[in-house]
């Protein structure tokens, strides 16, 4: 009896004695660890059940069963144990271990969830970065003017207040270009509304066409265009505008109208802000309209 003395405190093992009638006499913490509030110990093993092994003739050591046991518990547990089972004259002893294969099989099982939730991760992520991507999309949209394909009065507002700020803390220049296509009432009443359109498309890629990486191009309505020029002095974004008007001019496509622009340009004064920058290129452009437009002026 020292082996089962050492068998007293273990809970991996399970060891218990009963009386044929059922009263428990002894056992192990692993056994009272199943037993959970089980009323009848007897009653715990489920299957095979005591009292059918009872019945049974042992074998010379007294052994009734070897193999599984099934131990089920009143809050619904169940457990699966490999032991023996030996009847002792009016004694039944139970002896059993948790079913290593079960332990395996439930290691396997952890395994695959645990490879199933890395694949579920990664196909989170990749959702992830589809409502991102689409997300851009739907604010580049946003943001754009749909006839001409350069940026909308929102875009303008948006760009002129972030450049305005970062120019003025980093005392860089900004330079503003307005530009109004002339008598662009005249090319709408002469060849219709629709040419109109394809002029406006026509002056909205070659602005495209023409901007250095940093600089926006933007609609502000009509015939009214913008483009914004940061780390660009006033003489450079004069020379940029006069290129665009000379590319306009020069511009000719089948079907589409003529057409020319007037420009207005200046450059930030320390302390200024957007809306007035753009007032005073709007003034400069009201000159160059004055002066016989398909002219580039500058703002004093
Ligand atoms: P100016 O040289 O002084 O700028 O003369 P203008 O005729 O270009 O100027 P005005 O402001 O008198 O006319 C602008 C015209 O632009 C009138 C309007 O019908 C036309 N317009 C505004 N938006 C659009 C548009 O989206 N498509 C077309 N086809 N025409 C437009
Ligand atoms: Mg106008
Ligand atoms: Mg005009």
């Amino acid at each position: 009896m020292e082996l089962l003395h050492a068998v007293e405190a273990m809970t991996s093992v399970v060891y218990a004695e009963f009386e044929r009638g059922g009263h428990l006499l002894r056992s192990n913490a692993g056994f009272r660890r199943l037993l959970r509030g089980a009323l009848s110990p007897w009653h715990l093993i489920t299957q095979p059940t005591l009292a059918t092994l009872v019945q049974r003739t042992p074998d010379p050591q007294g052994v009734v069963y070897q193999g599984l046991i099934t131990v089920g518990n009143p809050q619904g547990e169940m457990v699966t144990l490999t032991g023996t089972v030996v009847v002792k004259g009016d004694h039944v002893e139970l002896l059993a271990g948790y079913n290593i294969d079960e332990f395996e099989a439930t290691e396997q099982q952890l395994l695959e969830l645990n490879v199933a939730l890395g694949e579920t991760q990664r196909e989170l992520g990749r959702s992830k970065r589809e409502l991102e991507r689409r997300e851009e999309a739907i604010r580049q949209l946003s943001l754009t003017d749909a006839l001409t394909g350069v940026g909308n009065r929102r875009h303008l507002d948006e760009t002129l207040a972030a450049e305005t700020v970062r120019a003025q803390r980093y005392t860089a220049p900004l330079s503003l270009v307005m530009l109004d296509i002339d008598h662009f009432k005249r090319v709408n009443d002469t060849w219709g509304h629709e040419a109109g359109d394809r002029v406006l498309q026509e002056v909205g890629a070659q602005l495209r066409r023409l901007l250095r990486q940093t600089d926006t191009a933007s609609r502000m309505g009509g015939e009214e265009f913008v483009v914004l020029m940061p780390a660009t002095a006033l003489q450079d974004a004069v020379a940029g505008a006069e290129r665009m008007r000379v590319a306009l001019e020069q511009h000719v496509i089948d079907s589409v109208p003529p057409a020319t622009a007037s420009f207005g340009v200046a450059s930030l004064l320390s302390g200024e802000s957007g809306p007035a920058l753009l007032a005073r290129a709007d003034k400069a452009l009201y000159v160059a309209k004055n002066e016989g437009r398909n002219r580039v002026k500058a703002a004093a």
